[in-house]
């Protein structure tokens, strides 16, 4: 009988797809001699996940509440994925000019964009406002560039103000958006901060919506609920204040941290939407529109690095397994390994899981300095020059974000579909990086462009 994963109703569990994907990989000749490191995405996966996310809020979400799920395009920055997730009725948070175009290159429509970062510049201030897209102030003196904008040229842009709650710091400090001193957004507690705000909104009848991310991984799960309880909180007292609901629309941002301990998709997105149903009850009673931006929970597990075993050798005693997957593909892993540890699978030759017993070895990746390590003294099958190492649940901040340290070419990225019959397809959703762009992004056309200055 063909097992099935409770969680998704898929008919194979996720880790029976990887593994089917795995050796059709290595068969296929997509990891390889020629092609030392690739990326996998699971296509049912990702639609699962887009799915539960959608259901899980439409179970706690008054009926008729518009909800608007936008996917941060920073986690996984591929068109097709993009496309993928629009199709699966997703939309996109966008942060730089290069996040926005590619959004437009999936397609996502601007009515289902929303753009956040804390350095907009005046032009793209000035095109999200042409086209449309949400915006959301983050200080100050963006929101005096929007009142000249405003003035200027009519938008259908919702226009919302981030506030920081300062909540506190997750586990993760570098992920941590709500500490006292965050960078991001109006700091709430701060003295006279409070009232600024409310003033700004009485000031500013298009300002319509209310922003908050609290932070991303490491956070935990009752800390996010606070922040949206403190958003809406806000909320609350400014539509009070101006005898209306002027703000129709509470942005509640990302943050739902991801298991990399094992194939269990916890938290879920339903526990997330309970939780906050019980805790900020309002939220869901109809009378607010609602925007998500989650990113590494949509993404994450479904993704599967695949690294060839180049060398296997032996150092102070300690075995080390040399692959093509370090830094490049794994950056916070391999320069934060205590906030980003992630599970490695060993593979054989042909792709298929690798048994024995487990000894403690080292699984480097190529680049050269010595800390360039996926995992140190993990416990796994002795891996062997031709075997394969995938690092696991890097979907999300993994190898879509390349790290070109050593000139290593970014890897091909892959999407796959696994069927009860052990039948894989692939889908090409990133070429591999080819030398010669490596020389043409690096300033090949250039070569003499020092000597005459
Ligand atoms: C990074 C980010 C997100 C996504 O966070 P995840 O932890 O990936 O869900 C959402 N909103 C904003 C403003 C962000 O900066």
């Amino acid at each position: 009988m063909v097992s099935t994963d409770a969680s998704t109703d898929l008919p194979l569990t996720l880790s029976t797809r990887r593994d089917q994907a795995v050796r059709a990989a290595v068969g296929q000749g997509l990891v390889g001699p020629a092609a030392p490191v690739a990326g996998l995405l699971d296509v049912a996966g990702i639609r699962a996940s887009a799915a539960s996310l959608r259901a899980a809020f439409d179970a706690v979400a008054a009926p008729g509440t518009e909800v608007l799920h936008a996917f941060a395009v920073k986690a996984t920055p591929l068109v097709p994925v993009l496309r993928l997730l629009h199709e699966a009725g997703i939309g996109a948070e966008v942060a730089s000019p290069g996040e926005l175009a590619l959004a437009r290159a999936a397609g996502v429509p601007p009515a289902r964009t929303v753009l956040d970062s804390p350095a907009k510049t005046p032009a793209e201030l000035r095109e999200a406002l042409a086209l449309g897209i949400a915006v959301n102030a983050d200080n100050p003196q963006e929101l005096a560039r929007l009142d000249a904008l405003v003035a200027s040229a009519p938008t259908r842009s919702p226009i919302g103000v981030r506030v920081n709650p300062q909540i506190g710091a997750g586990s993760i400090g570098a992920l941590s958006t709500a500490t006292a001193t965050s960078k991001f957004g109006v700091a709430l507690r701060d003295e006279g901060a409070r009232e600024w705000v409310v003033r700004a909104y009485l000031d500013r009848p298009w300002l319509t919506r209310l922003h908050t991310h609290s932070g991303s991984q490491g956070v935990p799960l009752e800390l996010m609920a606070e922040g949206v309880r403190a958003a809406y909180e806000l909320a609350e007292e400014i539509n009070r204040a101006a005898g209306r609901q002027q703000i129709d629309t509470l942005d509640i941002g990302g943050g739902l941290p991801v298991n990399f301990a094992s194939d269990e998709e916890t938290p879920s997105y339903a526990a997330y939407a309970r939780l906050l149903a019980a805790s900020v009850p309002g939220l869901f009673d109809g009378r607010y529109g609602l925007v998500t931006e989650f990113g590494r929970s949509l993404l994450a597990k479904h993704g599967t690095t695949l690294a060839l075993v180049e060398y296997a050798k032996q150092s102070g005693g300690r075995p080390i397994a040399v692959t093509h997957a370090g830094v490049q593909v794994a950056t916070r892993t391999v320069y934060a390994p205590g906030s980003w540890p992630l599970r490695i699978a060993a593979y054989d030759a042909k792709g298929h899981p690798k048994t024995g017993p487990a000894v403690a070895q080292d699984v480097a990746g190529p680049a050269c300095f010595a800390g360039d390590l996926l995992a140190e003294d993990r416990a796994l099958p002795l891996l062997e020059a031709g075997d394969h190492a995938a690092a696991l649940d890097t979907g999300a901040y993994y190898f879509a974000q390349h790290y070109s340290y050593n000139s290593l070419a970014r890897p091909g990225v892959y999407g796959f579909t696994a069927d009860a019959d052990g039948g894989v397809r692939f889908a090409t959703v990133r070429a591999p990086q080819t030398v010669e762009e490596i020389v043409a992004e690096s300033g090949g056309d250039l070569r003499g462009a020092l000597l005459d200055l």
